[in-house]
C-alpha cells in the first residue's frame, strides 16, 4: 500500500515509517520539521520506497494514498505552548485537510489523539467512555481542545461522508528518538541523570503517569489501522502507573547517577493522575504492551548516552 504519515519525522512518526517500510509498503513522510528532525529519518532517506515531503498540514495537499496516519502536531507541553494558536490550527486545520484528502481518494485515516482529551481525569483508570475534565481556557487547552475537535471532525466526516476512520488515544510514550530539548519528563530526567545535573521534579511528584515504550505503541497503531470493523476511539498505553517521584528515583538507579532530586513549581493544569484502561484494545485488537518499563528505559538511556557522546 501507499501510506502517508504526517508528522513522520517526529518521535513516534519516524518509528512508524520504519516499521511500515519493513512491511513492504511505500511510505510518504510529510513534516514541517517544527519538532521533528532529519536525523530521525536519516536511515530511511535512501530507501527506495520512502519519500519525504516538507509541508505544513494546515495547508491542503493532494496525494494518491491508501492509508493516512495523521500524527502531525507537537506533543510536548513546552513545544505545543510555544505558539498555541498554531497548535490549535495544526490539530483542527490538519484534521480537516487530511480528512478532505481521505474523502477524496477514499483512504482510511487514523488520527493520533491523546489521553489529554480526558484532561485532569476524575475517572481512574481512564476508559474510552469517559468524556473527560478539560479546562477550555488554560495553557494546555490549545492541545487538549484541538485534539478533541479533531476527534469530533473524524466522527462527523465518518457520519456525514462515510470516511473510513480510526481514532487512537495515545498515553505517555517514550523511547529512542525523543527530542532531547522537548522538556518531557523522560528526556529531561534521563539527560539530567546522565549529565549529573539536578533532577527537576515538578510539585511534590505525587502526580502519576503510565509510560509505554514506542515499539509497543507502534504495534498498536498498526493493528488499529488494519482492524476491519472497529473505528475506536481506543486507548493505547501501558497501564503500569508510577508517581513522578518514583520515576525519578528509578532513572537515578538505572543510570547509577549521583544527581539530586530538586522540586520545581507544578505547571498549571498538570493532570494529577493518568492510567489507561486498555480492556478495549485487548478485546478488539488483541494488543497489550510487551516491553517492561525497565527494559524500555535502558534502551532509551543508551540512546541519549549516544547522543551526548556525539557532543
Ligand atoms: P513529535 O513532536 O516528536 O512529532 C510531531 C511531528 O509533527 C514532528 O515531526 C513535527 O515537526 C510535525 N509537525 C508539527 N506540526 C506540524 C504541521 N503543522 N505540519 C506538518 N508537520 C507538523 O511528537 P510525538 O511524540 O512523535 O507525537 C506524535 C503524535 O502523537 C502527535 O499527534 C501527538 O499529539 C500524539 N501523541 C503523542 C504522545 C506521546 O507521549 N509521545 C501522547 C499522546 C499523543
Ligand atoms: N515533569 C517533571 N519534571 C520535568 C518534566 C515533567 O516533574 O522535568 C512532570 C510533569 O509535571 C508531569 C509529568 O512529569 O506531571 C509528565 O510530564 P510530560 O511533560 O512528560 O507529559 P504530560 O504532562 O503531557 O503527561
Amino acid at each position: 500500500m501507499r501510506i502517508l504519515v504526517t508528522g513522520g519525522a517526529g518521535f513516534i512518526g519516524s518509528h512508524l515509517c520504519e516499521r511500515l517500510l519493513g512491511e513492504g509498503h511505500d511510505v510518504i513522510c510529510l513534516d514541517n520539521f517544527f519538532t521533528g528532525s532529519k536525523r530521525n529519518i536519516a536511515g530511511l532517506l535512501d530507501h527506495r520506497s520512502f519519500e519525504l515531503i516538507r509541508h505544513d498540514v494546515t495547508q491542503p495537499i493532494l496525494l494518491e494514498v491508501d492509508r493516512i496516519y495523521n500524527l502531525a502536531c507537537p506533543a510536548s507541553p513546552i513545544h505545543y505552548q510555544y505558539n498555541p494558536v498554531k497548535t490549535t490550527k495544526t490539530s483542527v486545520m490538519g484534521a480537516i485537510n487530511m480528512l478532505g484528502l481521505a474523502k477524496r481518494v477514499r483512504a482510511r485515516i487514523l488520527q493520533a489523539s491523546t489521553s489529554e482529551v480526558y484532561g485532569d481525569p476524575q475517572v481512574h483508570p481512564q476508559t474510552e467512555g469517559y468524556w473527560g475534565n478539560v479546562n477550555p481556557l488554560g495553557v494546555r487547552s490549545c492541545y487538549d481542545e484541538g485534539k478533541r475537535v479533531a476527534e469530533t471532525l473524524m466522527m462527523d466526516y465518518h457520519r456525514q461522508n462515510k470516511v473510513d476512520i480510526r481514532i487512537v488515544r495515545i498515553f505517555n510514550t517514550y523511547g529512542p528518538k525523543m527530542a532531547e530539548n522537548d522538556g518531557r519528563v523522560v528526556s529531561n530526567f534521563i539527560l539530567q541523570a546522565l549529565k549529573g545535573e539536578d533532577i527537576t521534579v515538578y510539585g511534590q511528584g505525587e502526580q502519576t503517569r503510565s509510560f509505554c515504550f514506542v515499539t509497543d505503541l507502534v504495534e498498536g497503531l498498526a493493528r488499529m489501522m488494519s482492524c476491519p470493523d472497529f473505528i475506536g476511539p481506543v486507548n493505547l498505553g501501558n497501564p503500569c502507573e508510577t508517581t513522578i517521584l518514583e520515576f525519578a528515583q528509578k532513572i537515578i538507579a538505572l543510570t547509577g547517577s549521583r544527581s539530586r532530586i530538586v522540586h520545581k513549581p507544578l505547571p498549571a493544569d498538570d493532570p494529577k493522575q493518568r492510567q489507561p484502561d486498555i480492556s478495549l484494545a485487548k478485546e478488539k485488537l488483541g494488543w497489550e504492551p510487551k516491553i517492561p518499563v525497565e527494559d524500555g528505559l535502558k534502551k532509551t538511556i543508551e540512546y541519549f548516552d549516544g547522543i551526548l557522546s556525539l557532543g
